[in-house]
């Protein structure tokens, strides 16, 4: 039995943290959790949360600490993160996210926490040509060849550009990755917690890239 792994994923908007999650989940068979992608389907439902969120979204700004904690300390305690662990994506994103995220699980602390990382000038291609399933959230890249409608290969419904993909919004939002992200970098440097990954190529090598990681830390484990 392949055993499972508690992780964060850090990395700017569009360094692939989605697309690598949705690998990395299924070969360590843990669950992807994504406080993007979870404010997504509250918007798309339109619960309290979503309603709370959507402006805040679509303007690229965060959705307030509190209500993030929440919704996450709620996630962890679910039967598959409590035994066999999880990959947080989206989340700390604040240093009081981390802070709260350590109290969380004080009992089962992370393993590793991955800076997957990728210039700005290519995440700003990257997202300008990212198209999203508005169903299950399968990633796309935009060619412009593609036909109208466009459906999702995976459950056929329809490919779409984020509303807060548009250039002004993924500026805000890359802006404020350095200011209250960024930090969270050398929080968990000084932790011994952190590794940096390139993020630059195939999806396929930085997948090989991450596991090799993953594992080393898992043979190799800080003490104290
Ligand atoms: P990106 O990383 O490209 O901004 P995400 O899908 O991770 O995309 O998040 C989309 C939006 O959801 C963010 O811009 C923010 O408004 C909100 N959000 C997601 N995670 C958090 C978080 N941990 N704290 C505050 N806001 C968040
Ligand atoms: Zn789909």
């Amino acid at each position: 039995m392949i055993p499972g792994v508690r992780l964060v994923v850090l990395g700017r908007q569009g360094a692939g943290k989605g697309t690598q999650c949705v690998r990395l989940s299924r070969h360590y068979v843990v669950p992807h959790i994504s406080t993007g992608d979870m404010l997504r389907a509250a918007v798309k439902e339109r619960t309290e949360l979503g309603l709370q969120a959507d402006a805040i979204m679509k303007s690229g700004g965060l959705v307030p600490d509190e209500v993030m904690i929440g919704i996450v300390d709620e996630r962890l305690c679910a039967l598959d993160a409590s035994t066999r662990g999880y990959l947080l994506d989206g989340f700390p994103r604040t240093v009081a996210q981390a802070e709260a995220l350590d109290k969380i699980t004080i009992d089962r602390p992370l393993d590793l926490v991955v800076d997957l990382d990728v210039p700005r000038e290519l995440v700003l291609q990257r997202l300008t040509a990212r198209r999203v399933c508005r169903d299950c959230g399968t990633i796309y890249t935009a060619t412009g060849r593609e036909r109208q409608p466009w459906l999702c290969d995976v459950c056929s419904g329809d490919v779409i550009q984020r509303e807060d993909d548009t250039e002004d919004a993924i500026n805000r939002r890359l802006d404020g990755y350095e200011t209250q992200t960024r930090p969270l970098v050398a929080y968990y440097r000084s932790r011994g917690l952190l590794v940096r990954v390139d993020g630059v190529g195939t999806p396929d090598h930085v997948l090989h890239r991450l596991v090799t990681e993953i594992e080393y830390r898992r043979r190799n484990p800080i003490v104290g």
